[in-house]
């Protein structure tokens, strides 16, 4: 469920019509919807209501300031994976102690500073990483508090490049080295075990990987415990995925009664990192048609977003709806939508089928709330689009557009060269 709607043959975010947003801060642009974002928190978090639980929404997802405070306010903690977001989730008001942090490059600095604003925990990715952060913790003169991530070995049967928990992966530590790594912790005077944790993979559409990992980390608490080990929190990461086209992933409340069905009587928190779920459907990405062209064997509709805005079609193959925002009668075509940038994987959409729009015409690429904005690039010097959060019969650019100067802020042309 979204709050971007047709009424009357155009599309609405809320209480506002989307033309009349593009007609205000031109095209492309991201556009978020702030009920949206609400109840997909409300949702998710109410949905594991019977047990005690901490929802760490996965800044990476979509990282504006505004998204966060909003779900700040709703009661969300943050799985973070550097020390900029940590920055970022501190400004929008989250809680330190609602911080947990994610990532296989920590560094000296982002640990550091993400003591120094005490976090929930660290959720320790390698041997190496554990040592580092106990010795920054020892010259701070304080106790790292730290889950180990563990590599379940369950595939959760999604695209190979968002899948984390298979044993090939870079991530977390195969069972049997998390179980020595916590040995060793239990040893280290400045680290503080306070939880497991797992994370097997992103856009999932089946509970029973979830399941399964779960089951594999309960085995793997018990025999912490057999070894006086006790950890206070099971973070089973994020990853449940939605609606892009034909998927029909299990609503939050089927997932979460599955996993406090599984967890039994286990007395734990359970921490959970959801990102897409919570912000993939409340935002769209708006672009104009700049032109149509037909080649010999192939038509195009070329509009002024790009890879370098929206980069998931061209990275993952990603499928996105594209739907005109005015509805018209049209004869429809079978069109590649592709982006101004100079790469053939520039693409927002290959061989779909469209109401076919004329050139000025403005369409809304569905489902951008997540993994959209945040991973846009100045690439062939463009500068990034703006993002707007509608609320109500209201809407805000939370960030606004780069301009030219701002492309180069921070370039300097050396003296051998003037
Ligand atoms: C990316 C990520 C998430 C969020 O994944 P979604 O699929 O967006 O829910 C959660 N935890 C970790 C460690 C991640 O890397």
């Amino acid at each position: 469920m979204h709050h971007f709607q047709f009424r009357n043959g155009e599309l609405y975010a809320e209480e506002v019509p989307v033309r009349k947003i593009a007609r205000r801060v031109g095209t492309p642009f991201y556009l978020y919807s702030a009920a949206t974002l609400k109840r997909h928190f409300q949702v998710f978090d109410q949905a594991f209501a019977s047990i005690p639980h901490l929802v760490c929404y996965s800044v990476k997802a979509n990282s504006n300031l505004a998204v966060l405070r909003l779900l700040a306010k709703e009661g969300a903690g943050a799985d973070i994976v550097s020390g900029g977001e940590l920055y970022r989730a501190l400004k929008a008001g989250i809680p330190p102690q609602k911080i947990v942090f994610s990532g296989v490059g920590k560094t000296a600095r982002e640990m550091r500073e993400a003591l120094r604003a005490g976090i929930l925990m660290f959720n320790v990715e390698s041997l190496g990483e554990m040592k580092l952060l106990s010795r920054v913790a020892k010259r701070l003169g304080t106790k790292a508090p730290i889950a180990i991530r563990v590599n379940p070995d369950v595939d959760p049967k999604t695209h190979p490049y968002i899948s984390t928990g298979l044993k090939k992966n870079k991530f977390g530590l195969d069972v049997e080295t998390a179980l020595e790594a916590y040995r060793l912790a239990q040893e280290d005077p400045h680290l503080e075990i306070v939880g497991v944790d797992c994370h097997i993979g992103s856009q999932l559409t089946q509970i029973s990987p979830f399941v399964e990992a779960l089951r594999r980390i309960k085995d793997f608490i018990r025999r912490l415990e057999k070894e006086n080990i006790r950890v206070r929190y099971l973070d089973l990461g994020g990853g449940l995925g939605i609606v892009y086209g034909d998927e029909a992933p299990p609503p939050p409340k089927e997932y979460a009664s599955a996993l406090i069905k599984e967890l039994g009587d286990l007395e734990i928190t359970l921490v959970l990192e959801p990102g897409r779920v919570l912000v993939g459907n409340a935002g769209i990405l708006v672009t104009k048609v700049l032109y149509y062209k037909e080649t010999p064997t192939k038509k195009f509709l070329i509009v002024d977003a790009g890879m370098n805005d929206l980069l998931r079609p061209a990275f993952y193959q990603a499928y996105h709806e594209i739907v005109p925002v005015i509805q018209k009668e049209r004869p429809e075509e079978v069109v590649d939508v592709v982006g101004p940038i100079c790469e053939t994987g520039d693409f927002l959409a290959q061989e779909r089928r469209l109401p076919l729009p004329k050139p000025g015409e403005l369409l809304a690429v569905m489902s951008a709330g997540a993994y959209g904005f945040v991973m846009s690039s100045n690439y062939n010097s463009r500068p990034r689009p703006p993002e707007v959060l509608v609320h109500g019969d209201e809407f805000y650019v939370v960030r606004k557009r780069e301009n030219y100067a701002r492309l180069i802020a921070g370039e300097r042309i050396p003296d051998f060269l003037r």
